[in-house]
């Protein structure tokens, strides 16, 4: 590890990379172990020179947003995990603004609100950054964000960098093409209208509103752990909601707990911390849940969050 460690601190600068740092602190379930080095790129450039030093060296990438949609392994990731952190906002044109892959969504929204930009509003309380919110596909309230990207620019796992028009990004529900690529989000375009910031505020709050309502905010989490069921790919008896949260809440788990790792009671679709858990302890609910909706209603239920680390699975509880 010396050498890539070496090299990168030569590229990006020595105080950018530092080695065994915990990644329990970086995610919002508040569990995991740590990355063997972490680098905090504050460019796409930087974030291309750290995938092709790390690329040249045979050393695995992990890409790191806001942790918000991860569980880490409690043994941690090895290799390189780059952090892309703040980031930049720049208008384009009249209905098209462009973001850097480590500005929050958060940050993504009180910028266009202040700039009169219309179309993000609705999306204020999402967690994480622009890009895991285009490498998952973030949705909210039956809306896709692709629904409003025009165009990214991304970085193939050697470094080299290209521009990608919407449609060419796959997206779906939960999906886009960086998911089978390993393709790393630099930017994306967002189309934009005109908006007055006393209204966009006022649909910003009422997201938050609903939030602060329907989520349990005050434990950490990873938000959904599911995805929801889809018709044509999945099956569920008549009458059964498409909603996986309604599945694991019908299968009667809410409350069930492994260790420190305990079902919302809130929301059946969030696992929460209680503030001793374990990354095996989620892993092993995950499972607990999954094998029960199985026995219940016949549907395989597949994860929303992402594993980062290597995990040693225990499905019997
Ligand atoms: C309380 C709470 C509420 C939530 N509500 C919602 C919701 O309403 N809708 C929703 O969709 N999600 C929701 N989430 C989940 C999460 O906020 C989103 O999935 C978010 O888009 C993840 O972004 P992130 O930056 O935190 O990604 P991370 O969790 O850091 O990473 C997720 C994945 O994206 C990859 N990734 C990150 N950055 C890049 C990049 N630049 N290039 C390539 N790959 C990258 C990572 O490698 C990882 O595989 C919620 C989470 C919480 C905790």
């Amino acid at each position: 590890m010396t050498g890539v460690e070496a090299a990168l601190r030569g590229a990006l600068g020595a105080d950018r990379v530092r080695r065994s740092v915990p990644l329990s602190d970086l995610t919002t379930f508040g569990v995991g172990g740590p990355a063997d080095l972490l680098v905090e790129t504050r460019t796409s450039d930087e974030i291309v020179k750290a995938l092709a030093v790390a690329h040249q060296a045979g050393v695995g990438v992990t890409l790191l947003g806001g942790g918000s949609n991860v569980l880490v392994s409690d043994a941690g990731v090895r290799g390189v995990v780059i952090r892309p952190r703040p980031g930049g906002i720049r208008r384009i044109d009249d209905t098209h603004i462009e973001a850097d892959a480590g500005v929050t969504i958060n940050g993504l929204v009180r910028w266009t609100i202040m700039h009169r930009a219309a179309g993000l509003e609705a999306w204020a309380g999402t967690p994480g950054t622009v890009g895991g919110a285009i490498y998952g596909n973030a949705h909210f309230n039956g809306r896709l964000i692709s629904e409003l990207v025009t165009r990214v620019s991304l970085a193939a796992r050697d470094g080299r960098a290209c521009d990608v028009a919407a449609p060419g990004l796959r997206f779906g529900y939960d999906r886009s093409r960086l998911q089978q690529t390993g393709e790393v989000l630099l930017a994306a375009e967002f189309r934009v209208g005109d908006g007055e910031p006393g209204a966009l505020r006022a649909t910003a709050r009422e997201s938050l509103a609903f939030r602060k309502r329907t989520q349990p905010l005050d434990t950490p989490s990873a938000g959904c752990v599911f995805q929801n069921p889809e018709p044509g790919r999945d099956r569920l008896p008549d009458a059964v909601p498409w909603s996986a949260g309604a599945l694991v809440d019908r299968a009667g788990l809410k409350g069930d707990r492994l260790g420190g790792a305990v079902v919302s009671r809130a929301h059946g679709n969030f696992i929460v911390n209680d503030g001793t858990a374990t990354a095996a302890d989620i892993r092993r609910l995950i499972e607990h849940c999954r094998r029960r909706v199985r026995e219940r209603f016949g549907v395989e239920l597949r994860e929303e969050i992402v594993y980062l680390g290597e995990f040693d699975v225990h499905t019997a509880d």
